[in-house]
């Protein structure tokens, strides 16, 4: 579970927060979503008014929480964070909203595990900077209004299509985060490098960078590990040959793809015939949850081309079969 680890642990929250990069000219990749965003950071400031709500999507670990917490930093503003999940009671968000300063950034993650009553509030929150909301229950309960001060709503989310309709219109900036190339995950571990003091050459970098599933968290988390594994056998060094070496010992292959990954296509291939086979049932014979499979999984197997979603199921494809080294196509001959 190396690539896909159910949480994180809290040793490893800190050391992601210490890479983390602050300002956007330091946040690599994601030219249009940092395009479009240094230019309505600029014309809020100007304007001397909050920035429009921003909504961030894609696949985990590719830098929504980062570029939250840049948005925040170039704006001159606090940023509070929480996530859709936490925001049980409608009190549990006015109390966030009622606490912020003028222009702050509210940052919400997985904001499509919102509860829809908590949606509600939001709102007319997003809208018009209004709070409404029922205090007491029963004959006592009145309705109260109160105007809160302008903010930014920074919502992330790793699938857009799970956010409700009203909600996803109150956005007016929405950036949708892509897997990063290999040279651009090249320079991020280049940069983890020197702040975790590492030496590591520009081809060790670059076989990190190529296995680490296109996620910037994946390449920096895999660099501790080959750092270990440098430390303990090679003096500290890393070199191709010793990213290689321990990147193979990680159960993480030449595609880059990890045990999951492997399991989840071959048991596609060999229990499936290939597919359609519908989520579930992959779910259930992997052993793994169908929002892990769509959220983590899929998507960088689906953009590397080596799974297909089609209208009857999940297929593998001929580039699957040629991965294990199995002979033929798909059942169906595509
Ligand atoms: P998400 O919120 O999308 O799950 P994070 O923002 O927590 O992802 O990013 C995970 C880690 O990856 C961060 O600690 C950060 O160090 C690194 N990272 C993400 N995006 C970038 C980037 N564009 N440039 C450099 N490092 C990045």
């Amino acid at each position: 579970r190396l690539i896909t680890p159910a949480r994180q642990s809290v040793q490893e929250e800190a050391q992601e927060r210490a890479l983390r990069p602050k300002l956007l000219e330091e946040y690599v990749g994601q030219e249009k979503a940092r395009g479009q965003l240094s230019i309505f950071i600029e014309a809020a400031r100007r304007r001397r008014e909050a920035l429009d709500h921003v909504l961030l999507f894609g696949p985990p670990g590719l830098g929504k929480t980062t570029l939250a917490h840049i948005v925040a930093r170039e704006l001159g503003v606090n940023l509070k964070q929480t996530s859709g999940p936490v925001l049980e009671r409608a009190g549990d968000l006015a109390a966030m909203l009622t606490n912020l300063e003028p222009h702050d950034v509210l940052f919400i993650d997985e904001i499509h595990r919102l509860s829809p009553v908590v949606e509600e509030i939001l709102y007319p929150a997003l809208e018009d900077y209004q709070l409404d909301i029922m205090i007491g229950e029963g004959p006592a309960a009145r309705s109260v209004k109160l105007d809160l001060p302008p903010f930014t709503l920074v919502g992330a989310t790793t699938r857009a299509g799970m956010l409700t309709n009203p909600l996803r219109d109150r956005f007016g900036i929405v950036a949708r985060l892509e897997f990063y190339t290999p040279q651009e995950l090249t320079l991020i571990v280049t940069r983890s490098a020197q702040l975790l003091d590492v030496t590591i050459d520009e081809e060790g970098a670059f076989e990190i960078a190529r296995r680490a599933r296109g996620t910037p968290r994946i390449a920096n988390r895999l660099l501790r590990r080959v750092r270990d594994y440098a430390e303990v056998r090679h003096g500290g060094q890393v070199s191709r040959e010793v990213a290689d070496a321990a990147l193979t010992m990680l159960d993480v292959d030449h595609a880059g793809l990890d045990l999951m990954d492997r399991k989840l296509l071959s048991a596609v291939i060999e229990k499936f015939g290939g597919g359609p086979v519908g989520l579930d049932n992959v779910a259930a014979a992997i052993g793994e949850s169908p929002d892990t499979i769509e959220d983590v999984l899929e998507p960088y197997l689906i953009q590397q081309g080596l799974l297909q979603r089609t209208p009857r199921g999940r297929m593998a494809t001929a580039l699957a079969y040629q991965h294990f080294g199995l002979p033929g196509v798909t059942a169906s001959g595509e």
